[in-house]
């Protein structure tokens, strides 16, 4: 580890050390909204010994959070270079770089357009109503000067406002960043209607901004009260934050499809697909605002060592998301109940959904939580040109870490009587790995941690070896000891087949609308041996005309062993196929009390549903 690690600190500062920085000034227009055309300008100034005759500008392919590569440079359009009002020569080196030839001049300016129509955590938005953005799939860097400081400057159409989560005083369109990497952590909404609300606890501000496209129903009060709940819950366990201010970033798009949720050092930025005035909306926004807040402490300084600084000409490999995003999606479902939204049966019944997710994934046998980080460029909202296997394949870090971290909090919790729990283990590594820590690159405060650090620091905590564990049920794929964890505090997990336990391995493809058609086939499964094929459109089972409505009902109507004919329509001609359906494929798992629960049990569950 300690090679590798020295490798890696070489590799991030030798260009740092190697070149003087540049003056790197960035400036941000949108003079026509209705284009969804962002206009960048990118003042560079070399120092006078520069030996490079070119300046490479580059745009990131991805951008952290979400680990797919998103490819930013499709959406670059009309790039010029000039220097002072002379036009400088470029040239496309690869599909992400432009190298401008300097000609002698110490002063390189870059134009150009960016479109940006998608409301995201990962991509941008310019249009009539506002401009919101993150950074990466906006502004290019400077090729070899990523660490060097840069400026922003914005100019908002009339009437219209910036905030940000580094926004210091009213009407604000300057900002200095240390490096390219913070310009690109600062997700930013310029428009002429957003509200902004502010609270304070332990001395510390937090913001409140919301950007509603529809009715709020009055209820934003009441939102930021329930805001200010989740981080009372928050701060309670990790304690008093860094930061001195915090900005939430709502939109309520209104629109029934605009959805996420991503975090940032100083804020978050989540979407709702509805309305404030909805229920859904609102409780969705308050329950993502507990996971999101989360990360503030859990993968933005607290961070798997792969995560920062970045090398944005390629996907990162990251072992460790089912930590950061997994254990961040345990404790914003634990942080919502803590806050009192859920109480301790909606809380069971969330996990139970989980484990029954998991445990009935084909996936679930083949892939490791690991393995399932280590695919994240994959499974994380990425577009695939060919066709994969990936629904037989993979798992979700975030609910497989969720399990994770479920099974340690109660173990530890078990092992040591209740003197600690996973709380400590969290707290512990936030303190060595980050508080502690010196700094190993000129990205962020401390290093981050290998799973190995990890382990040793869970080991410390539950006061036994977990080497064993982390083999087992980390880097394996070994049934979690769901009972073992459970048990310790007074419960147990009960498995049961499913009302409707048959779906023979049939995916159905969510994108066709028209017909009802096998998107993929689970691996083995019934479907497969009888003949059906992806691409296969179902008419009838067992005699039934089928739709999206009704399959699932007419394959139920059998049990195992039963043979069912079956229609197809495939290569335009119907045929007729009989399957027979094996072993169920849906159970539900349910968390119960257990029966011979002790009073110490008990009393281990209540301190962990009250989160002490
Ligand atoms: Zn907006
Ligand atoms: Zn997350």
């Amino acid at each position: 580890m300690i090679h590798l690690l020295f490798g890696l600190v070489l590799a991030w500062f030798a260009p740092a050390q190697a070149q003087a920085p540049y003056t790197i000034s960035y400036r941000l227009a949108m003079s026509h909204p209705a284009s969804h055309l962002f206009e960048v300008t990118i003042d560079v100034t070399v120092p006078a010994n520069e030996s490079s005759g070119v300046v490479d500008f580059q745009i990131p392919k991805w951008q952290p959070g979400r680990y797919s590569v998103a490819d930013f440079a499709a959406n670059v359009q009309e790039f010029g270079a000039r220097s002072q009002n002379r036009t400088l020569t470029w040239t496309k080196v690869d599909d992400q770089t432009w190298r401008v030839q300097r000609q002698g001049n110490r002063n390189v300016t870059a134009t150009y357009k960016m479109f940006n129509d998608d409301l995201s955590g990962t991509y941008a938005q310019l249009d009539v109503g506002h401009a919101n953005y993150t950074g990466g799939e906006v502004f290019m860097y400077v090729a070899g000067h990523k660490s060097d400081p840069v400026d922003l400057h914005i100019d908002p159409p009339a009437n219209w406002k910036v905030v940000n989560g580094r926004t210091e005083k009213p009407n604000q369109v300057d900002w200095k960043y240390p490096n390219y990497e913070i310009l690109i952590d600062n997700p930013t909404e310029i428009g002429p209607d957003w509200t902004i609300d502010d609270f304070k606890v332990d001395g510390k501000t937090y913001h409140v901004v919301v950007h509603s496209r529809g009715d709020e129903g009055g209820r934003r009060p009441a939102f930021v009260r329930d805001i200010e709940k989740i981080v009372r819950a928050e701060t309670a366990m990790w304690g008093v934050p860094e930061f001195d201010s915090y900005t939430f970033m709502f939109h309520f798009a209104a629109d029934d499809r605009s959805s996420d949720g991503m975090e940032h050092l100083m804020s978050t930025q989540i979407i709702e697909p509805g309305i404030l005035a909805d229920r859904n909306g609102y409780d969705g926004a308050v329950s993502t605002a507990a996971h999101e807040f989360f990360h503030a402490w859990n993968v933005k300084r607290l961070r798997p060592i792969e995560l920062g600084p970045w090398d944005w000409t390629r996907p990162a490999a990251t072992r460790g998301l089912w930590i950061a995003e997994g254990f961040t999606q345990y404790y914003g479902i634990e942080m919502y109940h803590r806050a009192g939204f859920t109480d301790s049966a909606q809380f069971l019944r969330d996990i139970s959904q989980t484990i029954t997710f998991i445990e009935d994934s084909p996936a679930n046998k083949l892939m490791s939580a690991e393995a399932s980080s280590m695919a994240a460029p994959f499974i994380d909202a990425a577009l695939h040109k060919q066709r994969t296997n990936l629904s037989n394949t993979s798992l979700s870090y975030y609910l497989k870490g969720e399990l994770i971290a479920l099974n340690l909090d109660l173990l530890i919790r078990g092992w040591t009587r209740g003197q600690r729990s996973l709380d400590d283990v969290m707290k512990r590594a936030y303190d060595e790995f980050y508080v502690k820590s010196p700094n190993a690159s000129y990205y962020l405060k401390g290093r981050g941690y290998s799973i190995e650090d990890f382990a040793r620091i869970v080991s410390e905590v539950a006061g036994r070896d977990m080497t064993t564990w982390f083999a087992k049920y980390v880097r394996g794929v070994d049934p979690l000891p769901y009972d073992e964890a459970l048990n310790g505090v007074g419960l147990r997990l009960t498995k049961s087949q499913a009302t409707q336990p048959h779906t023979a391995g049939i995916v159905i493809d969510r994108d066709d609308r028209l017909a009802l058609r096998l998107g993929a086939l689970e691996t083995d499964s019934a479907a497969e041996r009888g003949g059906l094929q992806q691409g296969d459109v179902l008419l009838s089972i067992g005699g039934t005309n089928v739709s999206r409505d009704n399959w699932v009902s007419a394959l139920n109507r059998y049990k195992k062993g039963d043979r069912i004919p079956i229609t197809v329509r495939r290569f335009r001609r119907t045929m007729e196929l009989n399957i027979e359906l094996g072993e169920p494929d849906i159970y539900d798992y349910r968390i119960e009390e257990l029966p011979s629960a002790s009073a110490e049990m008990k009393r281990l569950r209540a301190a962990w549903l009250d989160g002490k």
